[in-house]
């Protein structure tokens, strides 16, 4: 599965609630095969992040998408450029079954453009098959196995759940990906999963940023690590950098 993967710059970013400075002078980048960490105790201002380079909530500091200033553009349009977000917790369509939740999100790509209509000109039928199969395919790419398909998403196990949330966010052209505890509540078999799958997806070029507590999996699959403490980057590097980091020893550690 090939992605056309793209980089997302941000750069001092800051983010104050009232008196509360969530987010001071942070920068990170991810580009195309590559997966960034960000980790940090609770509150240290990880989900803000995201809500930060995604113009979701006020900030200063400059967003890029692929070199271009994206800092002022609505949430929907970065989405159009391949920005795509998952979410803590799952958001489904909890009537609509697993495939439908699928076609739902994918749909806007396939079948309504104007365009599309006129340069394929395909009977509402065949788009609809068409719209289906690549529902399909998209689906198992993330492993979710066909007799899942036709259940709603409260009915499947957990941890496919968490698959079908980054299925989801990933839809159809999503070039930089930002997950949110990805891992959250998944035992040791369902966690293997999830890394091999984002390494697969990383493989395939896309750029990849997810938010996780779980060091192992930090330290295994990322490329490098953003460490927030209370709002500020308190470092910034590879796996084995982070590691030996003084001040990220002291603050894990040292206390
Ligand atoms: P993390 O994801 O690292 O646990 P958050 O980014 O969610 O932390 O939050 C960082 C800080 O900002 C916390 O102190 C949190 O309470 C505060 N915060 C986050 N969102 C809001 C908001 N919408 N209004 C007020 N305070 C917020
Ligand atoms: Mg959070």
């Amino acid at each position: 599965f090939q992605t056309d993967g793209g980089t997302l710059r941000v750069e001092g970013l800051r983010v104050a609630f009232g008196a509360l400075v969530a987010l001071d002078d942070v920068s990170w980048e991810v580009n195309p095969g590559e997966i960034l960490g960000i980790i940090g105790p609770n509150g240290a201002g990880k989900s803000t992040c995201y809500n930060a380079a995604t113009n979701m909530v006020q900030r200063t500091g400059k967003v890029e998408i692929d070199g271009r200033d994206v800092s002022t553009m609505p949430a929907s349009r970065l989405a159009a450029l391949g920005l795509r977000r998952a979410f803590q917790q799952n958001a489904f369509f909890t009537h609509l079954t697993v495939l439908e939740n699928m076609i739902a999100v994918i749909q806007p790509q396939h079948g309504t453009s104007l365009l599309g209509t006129i340069l394929r000109p395909l009977s509402e039928h065949r788009r609809a098959v068409h719209t289906r199969q690549v529902a399909e395919a998209a689906l198992k790419n993330m492993g979710i196995p066909p007799e899942f398909h036709h259940r709603l998403p409260g009915e499947i196990p957990y941890g496919t759940q968490r698959m079908l949330s980054i299925a989801l966010a990933n839809g159809t052209g999503a070039r930089i990906l930002l997950l949110d505890e990805p891992a959250a509540g998944l035992g040791g078999e369902d966690m293997r999963e999830l890394c091999d799958r984002l390494l697969a997806l990383r493989a395939g070029g896309m750029a990849i940023v997810v938010i996780e507590h779980h060091m192992d999996l930090v330290m295994q699959i990322t490329d490098r690590i953003v460490v927030l403490d209370r709002g500020r980057r308190l470092a910034y590097g590879t796996p084995s950098e982070i590691r030996h980091d003084p001040d990220v020893l002291e603050a894990y550690l040292g206390r």
